[in-house]
């Protein structure tokens, strides 16, 4: 009896790019314009707003 919960996917070499709040898929280029250097996204529309976005949102909390 699976349930949604079971279908996690931790694999990062799968060329998927996702937010780290939430899990949402992203495309690289959303994460190259509102992530960081490193290509990790904190934030994306699921999550939280355009608005919030470009003002850098995205970028790691620190
Ligand atoms: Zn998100």
């Amino acid at each position: 009896m699976p349930t949604k919960l079971a279908i996690v996917h931790d694999d990062q070499s799968s060329g998927q790019t996702r937010c780290l709040t939430c899990g949402s898929y992203v495309t690289e280029g959303f994460v190259r314009v509102f992530g960081d250097n490193e290509n990790d996204l904190y934030a994306c529309l699921e999550c939280t707003t355009m608005g919030a976005l470009r003002a850098g949102d995205g970028v790691h909390p620190d």
